[in-house]
């Protein structure tokens, strides 16, 4: 099922400010509840679920820009989801709490999962690339700082030695029952937050937020072929969830950096080659650069500046598959500097027989002289 533009789904323009998109969520998510949908139920859940999702990442400021950049491939894979988008994966960090914020949780429970868990935040590192490092792979050790499990309470965030305890509000269910109007809504529990628990003696490293900031170094396997804008997914290397709930992931954005000798485009290479006046004329051979050492280039007599040359395998191997691409060397004809008196009069003669004789020595020449008389006849005419 292709999936509908978030923009459309909550229906605010590309430019819409967060307060515009909160509003036009909390309409939406009004009109199509399941509970105010009882004609249409199915339906009425799935347009919810689909604004819910819309809402998730707009109202994230890396995820509404990954989303502008790359469309839903931009935000799909950080959702964690397979197909259908949300469900086990769904990252509710920022979600439940905005969403508690807009409803007062007034249709349970939100985006949190039982027992307040919730799943540690993607993370995305950018790491730098020679086009050698690119093309044949490498193992990148990389420092990236995370939240950590906190080692002095296990992530309990009770005191050594203490436990956090049922707490007293909701008897460890994490929700209440409150009357509001004719409505009898469930509510996050206020004094616990809807874990259940309380904890009446703080861990004294993570002040009982049963994390730490720390930085780990990891070691990432770049497989061959990557390219600028190719990641790399670390599963579970994020951040470390909440509650006991499951770490994020950790995304290596790929950037090769510029190559002294090569361009890359795709599976092809590209170099310039500067040869001599001489080679040009008579034809030659000369040595050329390759990712994996030199090869011999054979110049035809005759060769005219710019003309390419395709070396056959000599480019990428694409990381998803496919044919190994091609070297293209574009000859540059370098014109004599330096000259002696000499050379100067060789060159001289060299122009006088190529001008007289009446034989056609410069291709491109006629071409050229007849385009430019064209031009001035229609200036004139
Ligand atoms: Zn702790
Ligand atoms: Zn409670």
């Amino acid at each position: 099922m292709a999936k509908e533009d978030y923009y459309k789904l909550l229906g605010v323009d590309r430019n819409a400010s967060d307060a515009e998109i909160k509003k036009s969520y909390r309409r939406m998510a009004m009109k199509f509840h399941p509970d105010r949908n009882k004609d249409n139920p199915d339906e009425a859940e799935v347009k919810f679920k689909q604004i819910k999702e819309a809402y998730e990442v707009l109202s994230d400021p890396k995820k509404r820009s990954a989303y502008d950049q790359f469309g839903h491939a931009g935000v799909d894979a950080s959702m964690g989801g397979g197909p259908g988008g949300f469900g086990g994966g769904f990252s509710g960090e920022s979600f439940s709490d905005v969403f508690g914020d807009v409803f007062g949780d007034i249709f349970g429970g939100g985006g949190r999962a039982r027992g307040g868990a919730q799943r540690g935040a993607d993370l995305r590192y950018n790491l730098e690339l020679t086009l050698e490092e690119a093309v044949g792979g490498t193992e990148a050790k990389i420092r990236v700082p995370v939240m950590v499990v906190c080692d002095e309470c296990h992530g309990s965030g009770a005191r050594k030695g203490s436990s956090p305890v049922t707490c007293s509000t909701c008897h460890g269910h994490g929700q209440v029952r409150m009357q509001q109007g004719f409505f009898s809504v469930q509510q996050t529990c206020p004094t616990c937050g809807g874990t259940g628990k309380q904890i009446k003696d703080p861990c004294r490293k993570c002040h009982g937020q049963g994390r730490v900031q720390d930085t780990k170094t990891l070691s990432v396997k770049v497989p061959p072929g990557v390219d600028t804008g190719d990641r790399i997914r670390l599963s579970g290397e994020g951040e470390a969830g909440k509650g006991g709930g499951p770490a994020g992931d950790l995304y290596v954005q790929v950037h090769v950096k510029d190559h002294p000798i090569f361009t890359r485009d795709g599976a092809n290479l590209y170099c310039e080659v500067p040869i001599s006046f001489p080679t040009a004329c008579l034809g030659g051979e000369l040595e050329v650069p390759t990712l994996n050492g030199r090869v011999k280039l054979k110049i035809p007599a005759e060769t005219q500046t710019g003309k390419l040359f395709r070396l056959r395998g000599k480019g990428v191997k694409p990381v998803r598959g496919g044919a190994v691409g091609d070297l293209l060397c574009r000859v540059q004809i370098e014109t004599p500097v330096h000259l002696t008196k000499e050379q100067k009069e060789m060159v001289e003669k060299l122009g006088e027989s190529l001008t007289g004789g009446g034989k056609q020595h410069s291709p491109q020449e006629h071409s050229w002289m007849d385009g430019v008389k064209s031009f001035f006849d229609k200036l004139t005419g």
